[in-house]
């Protein structure tokens, strides 16, 4: 039995069989393919990406570390542009009917079998440089940040670290838990393995190389450990606290149906963040009172191109209907910082954070944005749909947003395309949207507080730094000033203001936020009811 103390993500206790997924083999997975000529393109393709790639390299390391070591990346160009190596790729598409990426890793693999196997130390040392180049190709094949994993029957995922994309494209159903050896609590890999419901612990200090798939392991959240290979005894206990989490649960589900009302008689709106029309059946399932933000960028991520007018449009209008007059906030896409897409082509930044992300790409790159806001504002004629904004520090932001909404009508009256402009509000999750809250009020229609964010600008901690997970502080005086601040300019306005970051679910600060004066909070489906339990007891 080996265990290991984690960070954990989210509360649940699951047993299963774990998928190791080791850094560099992990995207690279095994595909019958009929279209031999379309895979040849894509590793022509992705030679010529990875060679840049090593120009890169060479001209960096020749900078830093002198010929010598950057002689390295000479020669895995040279692979590179081997026939023999190239050909054996070819053939394996050809011969066998496999994917790219997978033809790529398997000739590597020979090739570098056949080197180490070689009397000449020169050539024997070269066996590294093969395998090092094939996953550089092989990656540049697959380009984005994201991984298939392919999960034969529900299991415990157990892997370095995950990017949001990853996250994205799980298959629920088969994810018992998440265990990851890197990761901050903060991230968005974080909130959406959250938003899934999956127990998930990050920072276990485990070494890939000693867990194997099919290896049985207990991801428990509640005491925050991971136990591979668990003994008879820990498991019989394990068995009698999920039946115990279960009847907690049973009891929860008493709350379905009740209304989100203090003993005072003071009322708020719980409704839940989501991630994908998949996560509605959730929201509907914990009885939230409509969606208070879909973080419409997973519709971008863990894809190699931006998801078109129509498939927004009509994965938009398929929420509103599950979601009937209920309400639903779409948060325009905030691409950028740990959410990334290949096909953005975003430059590398010493401050992601701080840089080109959420309206910022909008107002830059408004091609992008007016695709979204059309299919928004064609799904709006369907239902009760809300447009929200991220990452607003300043009116001029808003001016600019309105002008583009102008066009976007225009644009789709001429086509005569139904259409409705819904309500429109801004999150606040930068210390200068609370500080010009009042201004921004005037112009904005309701108010949702991200205090994920307006915990990391306001306390200057990187939210993503795993290493700063003790400072960063959402209960930090600062920060609950700042909310406060919101609440009561957005209320002097008479405008609706709600909290839509991780801070909402949190039921030691209920009190506080209903003392405040806070309309709504929108939470993870699974905190719904134990929120509602926590306001129904508030004197
Ligand atoms: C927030 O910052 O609180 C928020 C809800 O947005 P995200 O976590 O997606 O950045
Ligand atoms: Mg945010």
């Amino acid at each position: 039995m080996m265990k290991f103390c984690g960070k954990s993500v989210y509360k649940g206790i699951a047993i299963g069989p774990a998928v190791v997924v080791k850094d560099k083999e992990r995207r690279i997975t095994y595909r019958e393919t009929e279209d031999s000529e379309e895979e040849i393109q894509k590793v022509k393709g992705g030679v010529e990406s990875a060679k840049k790639e090593l120009r890169i390299l060479y001209e960096k390391a020749l900078a830093e570390m002198g010929e010598s070591s950057a002689a390295i990346f000479e020669v895995q160009q040279m692979i590179l542009e081997d026939e023999d190596y190239l050909d054996a790729i070819f053939s394996l598409i050809r011969t066998e009917k496999v994917n790219a990426e997978h033809a790529v890793y398997a000739a590597g693999d020979s090739f570098s079998k056949m080197f180490a196997g070689m009397d000449d130390s020169y050539i024997k040392a070269r066996a590294a440089d093969v395998m090092d180049i094939s996953y550089r190709l092989a990656q540049n094949i697959l380009g984005g940040d994201t991984m298939d994993f392919d999960l034969k029957e529900p299991s415990v995922i157990v892997a370095d670290d995950l990017s949001p994309g990853e996250v994205v494209r799980l298959e629920r159903e088969k994810v018992l838990a998440i265990v990851t050896v890197h990761g901050s609590l903060n991230s968005h890999t974080a909130i959406l393995a959250r938003m899934m419901g999956a127990p998930t612990l990050v920072g276990v200090p485990l070494d890939l190389d000693k867990i194997h798939t099919g290896m049985k392991v207990i991801a428990d959240g509640i005491q925050g450990e991971a136990i591979f290979e668990p003994d008879e005894a820990v498991c019989e206990e394990l068995k009698c606290r999920i039946q115990k989490e279960q009847e907690n649960k049973r009891l929860l589900r008493e709350m379905k149906g009740k209304e989100n009302i203090t003993l005072g008689g003071k009322k708020i709106h719980v409704y839940a963040n989501i991630g994908s029309v998949g996560d509605v059946g959730d929201a509907l399932e914990n009885d939230a009172g409509g969606i208070g933000l879909f973080r419409s960028e997973c519709l971008y991520l863990g894809r190699k191109d931006f998801p078109t007018e129509n498939e927004q449009f009509h994965a938009y209008r398929e929420i509103l209907r599950l979601m009937g007059e209920k309400k639903v906030v779409v948060r325009t896409f905030d691409i950028g910082s740990d959410k990334g897409a290949e096909y953005f082509h975003f430059k590398k930044e010493m401050n992601p954070a701080l840089g080109y992300r959420g309206i910022r790409v909008c107002l830059k790159q408004p091609d992008i944005f007016k695709t979204q806001l059309r299919a928004l504002l064609r799904a709006a004629a369907y239902g009760n749909l809300s447009i929200l904004y991220p990452m607003i520090t300043s009116m001029e932001e808003i001016e600019k947003i309105s002008e583009i909404i102008d066009e976007v009508k225009k644009e789709l009256h001429e086509k005569q395309t139904v259409f409705k402009v819904p309500e429109q509000g801004i999150m606040i999750e930068t210390p200068a949207a609370v500080m010009i809250s009042d201004q921004l009020a005037r112009k904005a229609e309701f108010f949702s507080i991200g205090t994920n964010d307006l915990t990391q600008y306001t306390l200057a901690v990187d939210r993503l730094n795993e290493d700063l997970d003790d400072f960063y502080n959402p209960h930090h005086e600062a920060v609950l000033r700042m909310i406060q601040m919101v609440i009561d300019n957005a209320h002097r306005c008479g405008k609706w203001v709600g909290i839509c970051g991780e801070l909402g679910a949190d039921l030691k600060l209920t009190e506080r936020f209903v003392k405040m004066g806070i309309d709504g909070l929108s939470v993870p489906p699974s905190t719904i009811l134990p929120l509602r339990k926590q306001i129904r007891e508030l004197s």
